[in-house]
């Protein structure tokens, strides 16, 4: 019995291959595991709920027909994912961050951005995109409009990115370490960076796992009672 934990997948029409190795992943991997953690960027972008298009529709009949409990936290792509979702995926929408206990160990979920503080441009971006009245006016457009704006969205972070050093765009390891102080947890697991790694973090005596993207690897974190493992394997 183990549980699972993937993030970044950025699932997206225009790279089926990704699609087709997380179709596999949950049906030789995931399926035999008894829970499931997304830990945010599961899709691209994500306009709402709404949004019918087939690509969405053949994702969320995947994911409905899963026969764990699962479990899914908002990434800077996917903020938009709501109850409606949730509700035909089976998925439990969880808050940023969740601290939970997993075989008697406190552990601490993230998608990540939020430790990336030296980022100041993002963190002002990020607290305007997670406050629910935006939200609520972004839903309110229609889907084009919607998709324009995060089209231009896209282009603006590409733009960011490439401009921002890249020490800058990695987690800032005092705040990992307030946070883990804070929370009084051994382990910190997220996403965001694109940084697989197992760290260890001996200010907070703890460690901190980062779950690699989805791009010619797929990475996944497995935990059970003896321990967990980070793990990746080749997409074609
Ligand atoms: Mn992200």
């Amino acid at each position: 019995m183990s549980y699972i934990f993937i993030s970044d997948l950025h699932l997206d029409e225009t790279r089926p291959d990704i699609t087709q190795a997380f179709l596999h992943f949950l049906e030789n991997t995931a399926v035999n595991a008894e829970r499931l953690y997304i830990l945010g960027d599961f899709f691209e972008v994500w306009l709402g709920d709404d949004d019918n298009s087939p690509f969405n529709q053949s994702i969320i009949s995947a994911l409905a027909s899963l026969p764990m409990p699962r479990f899914i936290m908002h990434g800077n792509r996917d903020f938009l994912i709501g109850q409606r979702f949730c509700e035909q995926t089976g998925f439990e929408l969880l808050t940023d961050p969740t601290r939970l206990t997993f075989f008697d160990r406190p552990v601490l979920l993230m998608h990540g951005d939020s430790l990336c503080t030296r980022d100041e441009e993002y963190m002002k971006v990020r607290a305007m995109a997670r406050y629910p009245d935006f939200k609520a006016e972004l839903l309110s457009k229609s889907l084009e409009e919607r998709a324009a704006i995060a089209a231009s969205a896209r282009t603006q972070s590409k733009d960011h990115t490439r401009e921002t050093a890249m020490d800058i765009m990695d987690v800032t390891p005092s705040e990992v370490v307030k946070v883990m102080r804070e929370q009084e947890v051994p382990l910190l697991i997220h996403g965001h960076t694109h940084r697989p790694q197992v760290h260890e973090v001996p200010e907070a005596r703890g460690q901190r796992v980062v779950l690699g993207d989805w791009n010619t690897k797929g990475w996944y974190l497995e935990m059970d009672k003896s321990g967990f493992s980070l793990q990746s394997f080749p997409i074609s």
